[in-house]
């Protein structure tokens, strides 16, 4: 089979055969993978960053957007049938820490993660642990469900905000911050504006709903504070990683706003604790993965309902030998998601 992987430790990817997976364990099924997204943690691991360097230990398959065929299950698996449509939830969890028994298992601590820690879906078959999949509704087309994962990463966001009835800044409109404003959209958002470098991303931004989508500068600010009134937005969703755009963020906030933090800066950053956050009296949130699997039945709910968003996301479908031109439209920010479609759909 097919896989594409981190072969060594330098830049960009292999695409290799191997062996077919062994038959899975009793707890196990065995996807036959259709559809694959590239997700900005896969252009990390392609461009080989300070981040990857620390994480990865090659030689490791990339991957853990997916959706795919179930083709055999392991002898314990009863929920499941072979030729299910199923997607998965990339962060294998311990089940039985303080935070899995809790309900928080996003935060459990022997957390591994698909793609990253061990062999991804970047592959024609996987073996997946049963505890990880989430059978996809038959209302769902495969190239939507193949990106459950950054959908669940926005409506996780989003959701802490507390977006209803309130004004809402998204800093970074990468396709999780575009899809966060579909969703802060249907969550009840009033207003909602959108701080982003990229013009591609900006025309996108615009056509999922946002009301104010522009660079970063003094013509987005002044256009934010005139529309919130002078008070600025309610909520903040970081979702650039960027120092600047984070500083700006909290500047523009209004008094006793919440921030939710999504974007991962590639270095430590310094914020004014005392002023963006101590004297504004701001509540913020850190954001990590998705609630399992609670943030998976809201996807479900939004992708059912809002189709049209899901597909605005979704902005090239290449082969999967192809994937060089799609970390290439990456790199260039010319794109919103990138699928790789592995096989015609069933
Ligand atoms: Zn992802
Ligand atoms: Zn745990």
């Amino acid at each position: 089979m097919r896989v594409i992987c981190k072969k060594e430790q330098d830049v960009g990817l292999a695409l290799q055969k191997r062996d077919l997976p062994p038959p899975p364990k009793d707890d196990e099924v065995q996807v036959r993978v259709t559809h694959v997204g590239i997700c900005g943690t896969d252009l990390h691991i392609y461009n080989w960053d300070d981040w990857a360097k620390n994480r990865l230990k090659p030689p490791v398959v990339a991957g853990h957007e997916m959706v795919g065929v179930i083709v055999k299950v392991g002898q314990a698996v009863t929920k499941y049938s072979v030729g299910q449509r199923v997607s998965v939830e990339c962060h294998k969890v311990c089940g039985i820490c303080r935070y899995c028994r809790t309900g928080r298992g996003h935060l459990c601590f022997k957390t591994s993660i698909i793609g990253v820690d061990e062999d991804g879906v970047f592959a024609d078959y996987v073996n997946l642990p049963v505890s990880n999949i989430w059978g996809v509704d038959d209302g769902i087309p495969s190239h939507h469900a193949a990106i459950f994962d950054p959908v669940g990463n926005a409506m996780h966001a989003v959701s802490k905000a507390g977006v209803a009835g309130h004004s809402v800044l998204i800093t970074g409109a990468g396709a999780i911050g575009l899809i966060s404003i579909a969703i802060a959209r249907s969550l009840g958002a009033r207003h909602i504006s959108v701080i982003e470098p990229q013009s591609y991303k900006l025309s996108l931004a615009k056509e999922l709903g946002a009301d104010i989508a522009l660079p970063p500068g003094q013509e987005a600010n002044a256009a934010i504070l005139k529309a919130t009134g002078g008070f600025g937005p309610h909520c903040l969703i970081e979702m650039s990683g960027h120092e600047k755009a984070i500083e700006n963020g909290l500047d523009l906030l209004q008094l006793g706003g919440t921030a939710v933090m999504l974007g991962i800066p590639s270095d430590k950053i310094s914020i004014d604790l005392a002023q963006s956050v101590i004297f504004k009296g701001i509540t913020m949130k850190g954001i990590v993965g998705r609630e399992m699997f609670k943030t998976w039945f809201e996807v479900e709910s939004f992708m059912l309902k809002n189709p049209d968003a899901v597909e605005k996301i979704v902005s090239h479908i290449l082969p999967f030998e192809s994937y060089e031109e799609g970390f290439k439209l990456m790199q260039q920010g010319l794109c919103a998601k990138v699928i790789l479609k592995l096989e015609e759909d069933a």
